[in-house]
């Protein structure tokens, strides 16, 4: 039998509500530093378009590295398989911005949802796009099939200011031949991404096409072959959570994607998409809120991957 969705997202918003909020917001982006920590949004869509919210989930917040996902999917479709030349996909087990492990991997990032890989794939857009910028929110706007979506340019001004550690991978990877732009251009490329802002409601509507074999359930459209679509729900599985993704796989049982805006997605292949926003971070960068929701919804309704 069909669990009741609504009813147990109701339920388990409720229960993390009443209990401790614990983790920090970040305070390496100032612009995000600011948000109101206790924000709390949950929406789920369906393949059959059943919505459902709770909470804050029609606010905007900065998606951070859930926009990976998006980029990720619009280089590979036009790359193909070549793509994996210049970026791995394996889990990295060490945290976002490592510097450590590119230095071994002789400057091919893990995977594409660390900031180094994220990275290569900006560095991909510049040589493949002539208007990266308006290419990749077209891109986003079309899944989402919704116009009002945009970069924060004080969240993307915020983070070039600050943007240090990213710089120094960006120059790195350029010292192996893996960064084939200014890095100038890629970090700004990149701040962007990371910049953009969506609602609950939003996101979980635009992931439908990977809960769907790379067909929007709508129009029917096919944004990616089912193959990719596949391999990209298995980088999720395996990466989409940094040094924490084991954990993720191994309490909620999805593929999924964090950011540092406290922003989670979280796919069920062949079913649905739940997208969560609660600003306080756990240590690995990843809600703490999210994180807790997702493990008990998944949990109550007894459907996983596994
Ligand atoms: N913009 C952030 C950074 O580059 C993205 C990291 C994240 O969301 N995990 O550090």
């Amino acid at each position: 039998m069909k669990p009741d969705y609504q009813k147990i997202i109701s339920n388990v918003y409720a229960d993390i509500l009443k209990k401790p909020n614990s983790g920090k917001v970040p305070n390496y982006i100032p612009e995000i530093a600011c948000i109101e920590e206790h924000k709390f949004g949950v929406h789920f869509t369906d393949l059959g378009l059943n919505n459902f919210g709770c909470g804050n989930f029609q606010e905007k917040f900065s998606v951070q590295s859930i926009s990976k996902v998006f980029a990720l999917s619009f280089v590979y479709e036009k790359l193909g398989e070549k793509l994996w030349k210049r970026v791995d996909v394996e889990p990295s087990g060490n945290p976002f911005n490592s510097l450590l492990q590119l230095e071994a991997d002789h400057g091919i990032p893990r995977n594409p949802f660390i900031n180094a890989g994220a990275l290569v794939i900006c560095d991909i857009l510049l040589e493949i796009c002539e208007n990266p910028k308006e290419t990749l929110l077209e891109f986003i706007r079309d899944v989402a099939e919704d116009d009002e979506i945009f970069f924060n340019e004080k969240v993307a001004q915020s983070e070039m200011d600050h943007s240090y550690r990213n710089t120094a991978m960006c120059n790195f990877m350029k010292s192996f031949g893996n960064i084939h732009s200014k890095p100038n251009s890629v970090i700004d490329l990149y701040c962007h991404l990371c910049s953009i802002e969506m609602t609950c409601e939003q996101l979980s509507k635009s992931f439908l096409y990977l809960a769907n074999g790379g067909r929007k359930p709508t129009d029917r459209r096919q944004i990616l072959p089912y193959l990719k679509a596949k391999r990209i729900n298995a980088i999720l599985l395996t990466c989409g959570f940094y040094d924490e993704s084991g954990e993720f796989s191994f309490l909620v049982g999805l593929p999924g994607k964090s950011g540092v805006g406290g922003g989670i997605i979280a796919i069920l292949p062949q079913k649905y998409c739940i997208a969560v926003w609660s600003p306080k971070l756990n240590v690995k960068g990843n809600s703490y809120r999210g994180m807790k929701f997702l493990e008990e919804f998944t949990t109550q309704t007894g459907e996983t991957i596994f």
